[in-house]
């Protein structure tokens, strides 16, 4: 039986009194949770949550890597730097990053094997869009995503990813992918990690991301692929974040 994990993606959100008021209410409401729970938060407040967060139920991570080991590259966070702030998880692959800085798949690729490689697991999204969706390609939209990442992982070290499958059409708008539409990329995509590695399969997470809130999670979660939730909007809100945990 997989444990399920509640990710919130706080975006380019937050500040360090937010954050602060934000993280204590979580904590304060969290009951002894029956899944795991993570925040990834501006690479700015990895010290923050630290400090707030070290010894709770919840672990931290951030929202992007750099590919790259360390160097000339202005603007990026080296996944060493995550490590020194205990970051467990990192973000790879948002549609965000993939549509507003033309991430390409090999990118996000190499961008899930430094984070592995370093022991800080990537929750490696896909998604297709609503054009590609009504085309009909959504399968093979979200298997090309993946396929570029399982081309580079060494099969043993499958089971050390999370993939997260969010449809763009979702993120944000309050549209939500029906359970059961959710349901079958899910298991599309558990099909693709166990022709990889059918052990690593059964225990790899896949959380679904796209508007999932409070009135809807329950549901999305009670599907058997779906694993947990990458969340949003619904984690700036520490009532709402809690909700989506206690559902889960
Ligand atoms: P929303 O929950 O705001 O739709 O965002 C989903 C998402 O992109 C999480 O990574």
């Amino acid at each position: 039986m997989r444990r399920k994990l509640v990710a919130g993606n706080w975006k380019m959100n937050g500040s360090l009194v937010a954050n602060a008021a934000l993280l204590a209410e979580i904590k304060a409401g969290l009951a002894v949770a029956a899944c795991d729970i993570a925040i990834c938060a501006p690479a700015p407040y990895f010290a923050q949550c630290q400090a707030e967060l070290a010894g709770s139920a919840i672990a931290w991570g951030g929202q992007d890597v750099s590919a790259h080991a360390g160097g000339a590259y202005t603007g990026e966070v080296a996944v060493s730097m995550l490590q020194d702030f205990a970051c467990r998880y990192v973000i790879v692959g948002h549609s965000e990053r993939r549509a507003y800085h033309a991430e390409s798949d090999g990118l996000v690729a190499q961008k899930a094997l430094r984070a592995l490689l370093a022991g800080v697991t990537p929750i490696v999204c896909v998604g297709e869009t609503l054009v590609e969706r009504e085309a009909g390609q959504t399968d093979a939209v979200v298997g090309r995503q993946l396929a570029a990442v399982l081309d580079v992982l060494d099969a043993a070290d499958l089971a050390r990813i999370v993939v997260a499958y969010e449809p763009v059409w979702a993120i944000g708008t309050g549209k939500t992918a029906t359970p059961q539409m959710a349901q079958d990329v899910h298991l599309a995509l558990r099909a693709m990690l166990a022709g990889k590695n059918p052990t690593a399969a059964v225990e790899v997470k896949i959380l679904y991301g796209g508007s999932m809130k409070p009135d809807n999670a329950a549901e999305l979660l009670a599907m058997p692929d779906i694993d947990g939730g990458l969340i949003g909007g619904a984690a700036l809100k520490a009532v709402d974040f809690l909700a989506i945990v206690a559902a889960a």
